[in-house]
C-alpha cells in the first residue's frame, strides 16, 4: 500500500459494521478485568472502516492491492544483500530492531531467513528492498503482497523504502502493513493520520516512532 494512496482506497471500500470489528472496537482499558485488549482504535483488517480483499501484486506493487494479513504468526523475513533492490549494512540493522524490539514481543514470532524462499507453500514472510522503483515521487515506502493464499491472508510480503529513509519510523511503518495494520482513517473508530497513539502506523510517521500499545494489541488480537 503506499503511503499517498490509501485514503482514497479507503473510501471506496467502507462496509457494514461487522460483529467482531465492532467487538474490538468497543474494548475499552479497563473494562472487565482479565481482558488484555486496550487497543484505542481497531486498526487491523479488516476494519468496519476498510476491508480490502487481498491479491497477488507480484514482484512490483499493483495500484489496486489492499491490505493482507501475513499468513501465520512465524515471521520470516530477509533484506536484499545485492542488486539493484540492496540494502546496506545499517539499514539491516534497522530492520532486525524493528522486528525483534517491535514485533517479536507481540504475538508474531520474527526471524531472519538467511536462505529465502520465494516460491511454494512456505515463502519468507517479508522481503525488504531499499529503491525507487515504481514509488511516487512523494512516497517514502510502500508494502505490497506477492503471494495471496486466501482473500485476507498473504505468504509473501515486499516492503520496498526510498534510500535514505530507512528509519525506525517507517520501516515499522510499512512492516505493520505487510500483518494488516492500517492507518488511522481506515481504523474503526478512525484517529487522525497522525494521532500518536497510532505509534508508527502514523503518517506521516515520525522517523524514531515504535510499534505501540495500540498496534500491538491490535495483532495480538488478529494472531
Ligand atoms: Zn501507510
Amino acid at each position: 500500500m503506499s503511503e499517498a494512496k490509501t485514503e482514497k482506497r479507503a473510501a471506496r471500500r467502507r462496509r457494514v459494521l461487522g460483529p467482531v470489528a465492532l467487538a474490538a472496537a468497543v474494548l475499552t482499558v479497563g473494562v472487565g478485568s482479565g481482558v488484555a485488549y486496550a487497543a484505542v482504535t481497531d486498526n487491523i483488517v479488516p476494519t468496519a472502516n476498510y476491508s480490502p480483499r487481498c491479491i497477488d501484486e507480484g514482484s512490483e506493487p499493483d495500484a489496486n492491492g489492499g491490505l493482507c494479513l501475513t499468513d501465520n504468526t512465524a515471521v520470516t523475513y530477509y533484506a536484499d544483500s545485492s542488486g539493484d533492490n540492496m540494502l546496506e549494512s545499517n539499514d539491516k540493522a534497522v530492520v532486525n530492531t524493528v522486528m525483534a524490539d517491535d514485533y517479536n514481543p507481540t504475538q508474531l514470532n520474527t526471524s531472519y531467513d538467511s536462505s529465502p524462499s520465494f516460491s511454494g507453500s512456505a515463502e519468507t514472510d517479508v522481503i525488504y528492498q531499499e529503491g525507487t522503483r515504481n514509488l511516487a515521487s512523494n512516497v517514502l515506502g510502500m508494502a505490497w503482497c506477492n503471494d495471496a493464499v486466501t482473500s485476507s491472508k498473504c505468504d509473501q510480503a515486499y516492503i520496498r523504502i526510498r534510500p535514505g529513509y530507512y528509519n525506525r519510523g517507517i520501516t515499522c511503518h510499512e512492516t505493520g502493513h505487510a500483518v494488516g495494520l492500517t492507518h488511522g482513517q481506515q481504523a474503526s473508530p478512525r484517529l487522525r493520520q497522525n494521532d500518536s497513539r497510532l505509534g508508527c502506523m502514523q503518517t506521516p510517521v515520525p522517523a524514531g516512532a515504535t510499534l505501540g500499545a495500540n498496534n500491538r494489541d491490535n495483532i495480538n488480537a488478529a494472531y
